[in-house]
């Protein structure tokens, strides 16, 4: 028995995930021709029947604001243009509610974000100004998972004058995008989620480029993301909500959600988030009639009973990266097996009282983000290690029990779901160790051949400080050693992971060339960005490639009478050079040991293998 491998995944899992992809894609065009009725039709496990009380919530039929999904009975739910079409009716017709465009997507969608906030506003300045604390959720960053968007046009709904939510908006705005991959979401079908129950049609996972943007949070490809960033940036909400659909297995949790593991970049926030919006979010579910769970992964997949682990994240996916720039980020996922119906409320369920806590306790809150904004920690980790000690924790997992029978189909073991809850109690850790940890330097200094690493830095709203004038200073730089380029591309990147080494010098710094202080609210994340040993560093994402290459050489002509002058005259080298010979490798390669002298010239590239971004 195993537990859901929710999608939102993390980087262990994506590596394996972007080899299984290609198998799928050969396996798809070699089964097209065949296709039978029968592979139209996903078979899901069966799953128990629900009536919750969260079902009052749903619209009347002669209800005029009745939503397209309530209309439909969830079979359904809303292509772009017509949830566009009814939220600007709502809007027009609600003293509370704007919609703004974050900006257009590769196909000239608009990236449509719906504000509400008490008596109107249609700016950052307009809304901060009411004073409010202010949540941001957002829907469709994976297209097909879209229940969010369902859910949140039925708040906004209740939101309105005389509804059930309606004096909500005295404590706490709201920014809701209802579909954020816009693209995806055209890409609508009956074929786009084989794992899930319902709606009839929806979106598809990725952008019309094919990327992830769950993936793109720190790198910053997608002009979607580059747009859902500058909003963070502007409207620098109190809590970040990112609404998801899982895969993976069954359990009886509904809604799941979860925020950076145990330790993370924010400490304030994480414990605000685990002391005082879990157990409000807890709570409301389960008066509905839902099934609240944590948000975990199981540590060995094959074997549930190993145990269970709270995830810690790079600031590749949202909850991770929220973490990383000291700003409230939650994870949501609903449960795919269950029904569209199901979801949707719970999903309004949770978003409900993620207003009613933010708007009750923000100031605990903001004072929570004000201290990990401004902390200043000497050690920052840049990733982190799967749990090695076993776990001293347990925790009552609602599970659902499933046997495994031999399968002539895989010649593997099948596993079948029965929908019956199996209750157990399991081994529960949290990742806290570090892979790799830095100390935090003063600055970054990103020489002006690099602006463009500089601009993303800067589209992130870190503070980036551009020379008017060249600047000439002891810094330290890392030499790379070695460098693996990983064998496939993974979200438009071949990415490459160094080893390096550390040493001081002096540089000078032409003008144009930028210094990052650390010292500022988001120093934490240029050190992720900028740290070659981070997994969510430029460097690894492969911006700085070009530094690998060594571009003058030496002909053999040239360096043996050198060569032999170098050693005639200096004793230091006879020595060194006699001492080399001793390891058979290097005086098996004639080469290699002309390149030996070679580098000892002043005619080698001194910057060759340099990562040219120094600590100050
Ligand atoms: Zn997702």
């Amino acid at each position: 028995m195993w537990v859901s491998n929710a999608e939102a995944g993390f980087r262990t899992r994506a590596v394996r995930t972007a080899s299984a992809v290609m198998l799928t894609l050969a396996a798809a065009s070699a089964s097209l021709a065949a296709s039978p009725a029968a592979s139209t039709v996903p078979i899901l496990p069966p799953t128990p029947a629900w009536s919750g009380k969260s079902r009052t919530l749903i619209a009347r039929p002669s209800d005029p604001w009745i939503t397209p999904s309530e209309a439909a009975g969830f079979a359904t739910t809303p292509r772009y243009a017509d949830t566009v079409r009814w939220l600007s009716r709502l809007c027009d017709a609600s003293p509370d509610l704007e919609m703004v465009s974050l900006g257009r997507s590769p196909e000239g969608r608009d990236l449509w974000m719906v504000v509400a906030t008490r008596g109107g506003g249609s700016n950052p300045a307009a809304v901060h100004a009411a004073g409010r604390p202010i949540v941001l959720a957002q829907a469709g960053i994976h297209a097909g998972e879209i229940d969010g968007k369902d859910a949140g046009m039925m708040l906004l709904r209740d939101l309105q004058p005389g509804r059930r939510l309606a004096g909500l908006l005295d404590d706490v705005s709201l920014l809701f995008v209802p579909i954020f991959n816009v693209d995806g979401h055209e890409r609508f079908s009956a074929f786009t989620r084989i794992n899930q129950r319902g709606p009839r049609e929806a979106g598809w996972r990725t952008t019309a480029r094919n990327l992830n943007l769950n993936r793109d949070y720190t790198k910053l490809d997608a002009l979607e993301m580059r747009a859902m960033v500058q909003a963070l940036v502007q409207w620098d909400p109190e809590l970040y909500i990112d609404l998801h659909v899982t895969d993976g297995g069954d359990y009886q949790y509904d809604v799941t959600w979860g925020y950076n593991g145990g330790v993370g970049w924010s400490p304030a926030i994480r414990q605000w988030l685990n002391g005082a919006l879990t157990p409000a979010i807890r709570s409301a579910l389960t008066a509905q009639g839902h099934v609240p769970g944590p948000f975990v992964w199981p540590l060995d997949e094959d074997d549930l009973s190993k145990g269970i682990v709270e995830a810690t994240t790079t600031p590749r996916l949202s909850n991770g990266y929220g973490d990383a720039r000291h700003m409230p980020a939650m994870l949501v996922e609903n449960h795919s097996l269950k029904s569209y119906e199901q979801r949707v409320l719970g999903m309004y369920v949770l978003l409900e009282a993620s207003l009613r806590v933010v708007g009750h306790d923000g100031g605990a809150l903001r004072q929570a983000i004000a201290a990990d904004r401004a902390r200043r920690a000497e050690s920052i980790p840049l990733d982190w290690k799967w749990p090695s000690q076993p776990a001293t924790r347990t925790f009552q997992y609602l599970g659902t029990y499933s046997r495994r029978v031999p399968s002539a189909i895989s010649g593997g073991l099948r596993v079948d779901w029965r929908g019956l809850p199996d209750n157990v109690t399991l081994p529960i850790t949290t990742q806290t160790e570090p892979k790799a940890e830095v100390t935090r330097p003063r600055a970054y200094w990103i020489p002006a051949a690099w602006s463009d690493v500089a601009d993303r830095l800067a589209l992130h709203g870190i503070q980036v400080d551009r020379q008017t004038a060249a600047r000439d200073l002891e810094v330290e730089m890392y030499r790379v050693t070695s460098a693996k380029f990983d064998s496939v591309a993974f979200e438009g990147h071949v990415r490459v992971t160094p080893k390096v080494e550390k040493f001081t010098q002096r540089r000078t710094f032409a003008a144009g060339s930028v210094r990052v202080p650390t010292d500022q609210p988001l120093g934490d994340l240029a050190i992720l960005l900028l740290e070659p040993q981070s997994p969510e560093s430029f460097f690894q994402w492969g911006f700085f490639n070009e530094c690998l290459q060594q571009t003058e050489y030496v002909e053999g002509y040239i360096m043996e009478p050198m060569a032999e002058r170098m050693l005639a005259e200096s004793a230091t080298v006879r020595a060194d050079f006699e001492r080399k010979l001793l390891d058979p490798t290097f005086a098996g390669q004639s080469r290699e040991r002309l390149q030996w002298f070679y580098r000892q010239t002043p005619f080698f590239d001194a910057d060759a293998r340099l990562y040219p971004v120094g600590r100050e």
